[in-house]
């Protein structure tokens, strides 16, 4: 096995302007990668272009020894085609790499692994040491410990089991470099994006998820979520079911493939609680379900059970609340 000077690197996830909520916390991660005891230096790398706001916020990191700045035009929009071969060539001076176990890094780093030819950690919810990590299997119905042995260790850290890293006030971080390698993929390029603009918390950063299933049956009942939702300042979620019926968008779906959450309350609206919806919202610390089937599945996870049909309970309760 060839000998890695011992150092992380954490590949930043931003929209050129903010830092995401999964990187700080797949940077605090890091902070359980140690070696006899001490943690080992992490260096932050951001790729993307005129985004010095950035850097500023990368500069507040607590524990960041090191911040890498690779900023071209080429990097406007974060297509792995195009970033995975950059990473691959600064991440093979480090023993471990790291992104947020999100879109962005489950696209990203197994790529970053095939490049290196070593093996992808996915979804991380513990470090054990240098080289052994714990990480959910069979949609989370089991943890398996898995030991490395490869020369580096690529892992996507997943949010939910991770807290926030400390910012500090005014910058700390002092050592940042800038490199101008720019590559670029050849077959790839950016075409458009679409983005739903919201004005409620992003899911992975809620303290509160209201999420709706097939039970609302219909795109025009969702507003019964939506609506106590924003009275609680929460977020949106939804099951599968209710994602491909067309009540709401897919970046909205909870779950197995969808996004993983561990908010301070998860409410379950007319969802059954299928294995696979479990995966993503079984660890939020309060769970309430709201279903008129007194044997599904969701009560078996949540904390209160409203046994009842939803369109008599959720005016109720949106009036109470
Ligand atoms: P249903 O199972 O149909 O449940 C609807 C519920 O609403 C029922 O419990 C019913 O009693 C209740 N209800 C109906 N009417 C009312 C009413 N008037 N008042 C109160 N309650 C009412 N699913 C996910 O959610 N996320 C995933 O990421 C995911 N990934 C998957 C991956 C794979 C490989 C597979 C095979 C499946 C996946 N699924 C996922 C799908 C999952 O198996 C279920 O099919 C899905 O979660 C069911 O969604 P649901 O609970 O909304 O619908």
């Amino acid at each position: 096995m060839e000998t890695k000077q011992l150092a992380t690197l954490v590949v930043v996830e931003h929209d050129n302007q903010s830092l995401s909520v999964d990187t700080l916390k797949a940077f605090n991660a890091t902070s359980k990668i140690t070696d006899d005891g001490a943690t080992l230096p992490v260096s932050a790398l951001l790729i993307g272009h005129q985004c010095s706001a950035v850097l500023d916020a990368l500069k507040r990191v607590q524990g960041v020894s090191q911040i890498i700045v690779i900023d071209a035009a080429e990097y406007q929009h974060p297509l792995a085609e195009n970033l995975s071969a950059l990473i691959a060539e600064v991440g093979k001076a480090y023993s471990h790499i790291l992104a947020p176990a999100s879109t962005f890094g489950k696209n990203l780093l197994p790529r970053v692994a095939a490049l290196l030819d070593v093996g992808q950690l996915s979804d991380v919810v513990a470090i054990e040491s240098l080289d052994t990590v714990i990480r959910p299997i069979y949609a989370g119905n089991a943890l398996a410990r898995v030991r490395s042995n490869d020369a580096i260790k690529i892992m996507t850290a997943r949010s939910s089991a991770f807290d926030l890293v400390a910012m500090s006030d005014s910058p700390v971080v002092e050592n940042v470099i800038t490199l101008e390698t720019t590559i670029v993929a050849e077959h790839s390029e950016f075409i458009s994006q679409q983005k739903v603009k919201s004005s409620r918390p992003e899911l992975p950063a809620a303290s509160v998820v209201v999420s709706g299933g097939r039970g609302l049956g219909s795109k025009e009942n969702f507003a019964l979520v939506e609506q106590l939702a924003d009275k609680l300042g929460g977020a949106i979620g939804a099951s599968r079911a209710a994602v491909d019926a067309g009540f709401v968008s897919n970046d909205l779906q909870v779950g197995q493939t969808g996004k993983i959450v561990a908010p301070q309350l998860y409410i379950a609206i007319g969802i059954s609680g299928a294995i696979q919806h479990l995966a993503g919202m079984k660890d939020s610390k309060v769970i309430v379900a709201i279903n008129s089937d007194p044997d599904a599945p969701i009560f078996q996870v949540a904390d209160y059970g409203l046994v009842g049909d939803l369109f008599e309970i959720m005016p109720e309760l949106l009036e109470k609340v």
